[in-house]
């Protein structure tokens, strides 16, 4: 017997800042699971600054959503009816049909949840990819050595406040953390980042400058910009720069110039590497061992921003770009 659910399709395409009329709400009936196949009902789901890109017709690493139809993400979703004998009615799997009430999925495309280490969110957070890129791109990508001062743009998002605390965990001797409000400067400094300041406040080079007056050694960077540019002019010798992400240029209309001193790279032997956590996966068991423990002792403490309803979901999306978020922004269905 099918059922009713709602999902969120892409009804047009942004020029620059995406706006709710590039969502539809739209009430639809949701088959039955077929063989190998469970019904689940979505309890939770993540909006990601990746998704930005997914909502324009260009080729990149993650096709483009279709439109019409409905956007796609991280989702936990607990089992409803189930036609595999590997899922139960009342199981929690993780899956990728976020975006939507009800999903019918392939077995092979649900993660069950293990719910002794950490509430279920957290597999939308510490706990999914999102760990996944801090503890790789500090450790792997940046090669962070005990000792080292480390700068994180965008700290006190999902990927950002997790990456400070790695680095803390991991022996740096500074960190410091760039965020968008004196509030989110606050709560960097309380979850343990040496120093913090408002990115807003001030250009960020100053900013940079004062609150690592030795320099860094390495730089995470979430945001671009004027940030990778002041990270730049403030590196030492044979300083890394990990590229995870240019959130400050995914609604631009116009290619951006980059880093004005990016010479500097070859006086101070500089590495700027990019990269995607897909390449990293193999990574993924040492990391859930090690996040785990981090999370059960106490060591990482995670925050979310919690948005209820799928009907508010492009509201959380939004909200996300804009920075309304401190940790990981997430919508509860
Ligand atoms: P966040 O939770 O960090 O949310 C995005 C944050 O970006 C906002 O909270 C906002 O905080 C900040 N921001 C928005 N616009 C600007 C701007 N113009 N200048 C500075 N800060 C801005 O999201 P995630 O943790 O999910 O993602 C963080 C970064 O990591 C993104 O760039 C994302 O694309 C990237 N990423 C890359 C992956 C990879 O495989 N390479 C995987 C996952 C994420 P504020 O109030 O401080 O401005």
């Amino acid at each position: 017997m099918s059922r009713a659910g709602r999902e969120v399709r892409l009804a047009s395409r942004p020029h620059g800042w995406p706006t709710p009329e590039n969502f539809d709400l739209v009430k639809v009936s949701v088959p039955d699971p077929g063989p190998g196949q469970l019904l689940v009902r979505n309890v939770w789901m993540s909006v990601d600054p990746y998704m930005r890109g997914r909502m324009d017709d260009r080729r990149s690493y993650s096709p483009p959503y279709a439109l019409g139809e409905v956007l796609d993400g991280g989702a936990i979703g607990e089992v409803v009816s189930s036609e595999t004998d590997a899922f139960r009615p009342g199981d929690l799997v993780r899956h990728g049909k976020g975006w939507r009430e009800y999903a019918v999925l392939d077995e092979r495309a649900a993660q069950r949840v293990d719910q002794t280490v950490a509430p279920v969110s957290a597999y939308l957070g510490p706990l999914s990819g999102i760990g996944l890129t801090a503890y790789v791109g500090l450790l792997d990508v940046a090669a962070l050595r005990p000792g080292e001062a480390v700068f994180v743009s965008a700290a006190a998002g999902a990927v950002g406040s997790l990456t400070g605390q790695i680095a803390k965990l991991k022996g740096a001797a500074r960190v410091v953390g760039s965020a968008g409000s004196d509030e989110k400067v606050a709560r960097l400094l309380d979850l343990g980042f040496d120093a913090a300041f408002n990115y807003r406040a001030q250009p960020v080079r100053r900013s940079l400058k004062e609150a690592a007056p030795e320099g860094i050694d390495v730089y995470f960077d979430n945001v671009g910009a004027d940030h990778l540019e002041a990270a730049i002019a403030c590196m030492r010798l044979n300083g890394r720069v990990a590229i995870c992400g240019m959130i400050s240029q995914y609604n631009a209309t116009e290619p951006v110039p980059g880093p004005r001193n990016l010479s500097l790279a070859v006086s101070k032997r500089l590495t700027l590497r990019g990269f995607l956590l897909y390449d990293h996966l193999g990574r993924r068991e040492q990391f859930v061992g090690e996040m785990s423990e981090w999370l059960r002792s106490g060591q990482i403490r995670y925050h979310e921003t919690v948005v209820d309803g799928l009907e508010n979901a492009p509201a959380a999306f939004l909200g996300l770009l804009r920075g309304e978020n401190f940790g990981k922004m997430l919508v509860r269905l």
